[in-house]
């Protein structure tokens, strides 16, 4: 293919990347989104493929066949394994990106001087840095996600924690600075791997002190880390498409992240340095808190006499995958002419969109989806608040209680509804692990179980009696 044809082909690459990302805004085009996000990928991969100097033909389709294998599987994980699925693909992103910096320094040096520019060794530098800390601090992060026993889910903290980890991280800049001032010094190929070394330590000191409910959003951060790893990739490699791919990939990342932060009242500086979800100090003294429970029955009646009633779906939902049996319920209540709405939170679950998605499968008109900036003025009118597997989303305490650490996060104001009832297993805290006063509220019933079943036997009620 000759040269001409290779740029347009990554000119029509990154311009479907761009309208995959917009289309993928709105539940009505994402679907297009994806078609457009795999054809400019099909279109990336051909492209390259077909350049004169790709003589390993071999090697490439051992490659595809490898990242087949890999990616089949992780593309069938639960929505609720997503984060750390994407935590997973940001980790062997960033291997590929310090791995080719790796490479192509070796190579360079080995081919003589002239090949290792200021320009090059400062893009290697910098993808070697980003890549391999994306790489240690994304498997770490999918290993606290995903609960693995022997990976300490709350933050570990100790003294001059964060001294320590930027010092590494200027240690690897200066030592990066040495490098690029003296790339074929007869040592600089020894001092090389120093570099990767504090780059891999550094990924895992800095997920080290994260944990609880901002372990979502630093997926997102390391995403951007990953996409500037492919963009100084694409100086190295002197690729344009890389650069484009990468930028807005970095981008993307950085915006999905500034979302969650605002979402919980959260800093950035905060989330990396602020060590959340460290365990909480029992309270003891003081009342013993009381849960009231109510029946299916009663429950059901309540349901059906109201005049509105706001759904609040949360991980809970997604976990016991009620969303099925919660378009039942929305059903038999739209039957008797209840109006039923669904207040959206846009951090409910473990990913942003999460309740979206898990609604759109279950045909829910999106009309009814309410964000909850617009739902909340209306909560104060709301006859029945209806819990679904919700917690932090809900817990009026981010309103009222300036020591919770969850203060400053807006939330869905289902205590303001005349009645809530609500979903959940057990008398267990949410991801935040912190007490939620919602469910002590006089108005407040609990109907403990799997959210599945509750709303299952909630319709079997509903079903079983007569349509007014
Ligand atoms: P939470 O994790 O706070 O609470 C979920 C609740 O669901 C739990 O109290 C749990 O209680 C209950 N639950 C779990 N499984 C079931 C089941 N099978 N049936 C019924 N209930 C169940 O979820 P929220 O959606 O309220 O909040 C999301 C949290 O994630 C927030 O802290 C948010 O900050 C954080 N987060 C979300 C991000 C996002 O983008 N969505 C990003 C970053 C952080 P029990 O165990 O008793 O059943």
């Amino acid at each position: 293919m000759n040269n001409a044809l290779v740029q347009l082909s990554y000119l029509v690459a990154t311009g479907l990347f761009i309208f995959a990302l917009h289309w993928m805004n709105a539940p009505l085009t994402a679907r297009k989104g994806v078609y457009a996000g795999v054809a400019a990928m099909v279109i990336a991969i051909g492209a390259t493929w077909a350049q004169p100097e790709v003589v390993h033909h071999g090697w490439i389709v051992l490659a595809i066949i490898a990242g087949v294998a890999v990616g089949v599987p992780l593309s069938m994980v639960p929505l609720t394994a997503v984060p750390q699925r994407t935590a997973l693909s940001h980790a062997f992103g960033g291997l590929a990106a310090g791995l080719v910096g790796t490479a192509k320094y070796y190579l360079w040096f080995s081919e003589g001087p002239q090949h290792l520019t200021t320009f090059r060794m400062v893009a290697i530098i910098v993808e070697i840095i980003l890549g391999y800390l994306t790489f240690t601090g994304s498997l770490l992060a999918a290993g606290k996600l995903q609960e693995v026993k022997w990976i300490p889910q709350r933050p570990v903290t100790y003294p001059l924690q964060n001294v320590t980890n930027l010092g590494l991280l200027a240690l690897a800049a200066v030592v990066g600075v040495a490098l690029t001032l003296n790339p074929t010094a007869a040592w600089a190929p020894a001092l090389f791997p120093v570099v990767i070394l504090l780059a891999l330590v550094f990924g895992v000191l800095l997920i080290i002190p994260i944990g609880g409910a901002d372990m979502p959003t630093v997926i997102a951060i390391l995403n951007s880390y990953a996409g500037l790893a492919a963009v100084a990739m694409g100086f190295v490699l002197d690729n344009k498409l890389l650069i484009t791919a990468g930028a807005l990939d970095g981008a993307s990342g950085l915006i999905l992240a500034i979302i969650m932060c605002k979402a919980m009242n959260r800093s950035f500086l905060n989330v990396l340095f602020g060590a959340f979800g460290q365990a909480q100090p029992v309270k003891t003294g003081g009342d013993q808190k009381i849960y009231r429970e109510e029946t299916i029955e009663g429950g059901a009646q309540v349901l059906e006499q109201a005049n509105l009633v706001v759904i609040i779906p949360g991980y809970g939902m997604a976990v016991a995958q009620a969303q099925h049996k919660v378009r039942e319920l929305y059903d038999q209540l739209k039957k008797r002419g209840v109006s039923v709405k669904f207040a959206i939170h846009p951090v409910a679950g473990r990913m942003p969109g999460h309740m979206n998605v898990l609604l759109a499968e279950a045909d829910i008109p999106y009309t009814d989806l309410v964000e909850m900036d617009d739902i909340n003025p209306d909560m104060p009118q709301c006859d029945v608040a209806l819990v679904v597997g919700a917690n932090d989303v809900v817990n009026p305490s981010a309103r009222n209680e300036k020591t919770s650490p969850i203060y400053g996060m807006p939330i869905i104001d289902a205590d303001k509804a005349r009645t809530v009832f609500a979903i959940k297993r057990s008398k267990n805290p949410g991801f935040a692990g912190i007490d939620n006063e919602l469910y002590f509220s006089d108005r407040t019933w609990m109907l403990f179980g799997d959210a599945k079943n509750v709303v299952g036997e909630l319709v079997k009620q509903l079903s079983g009696s007569a349509v007014h």
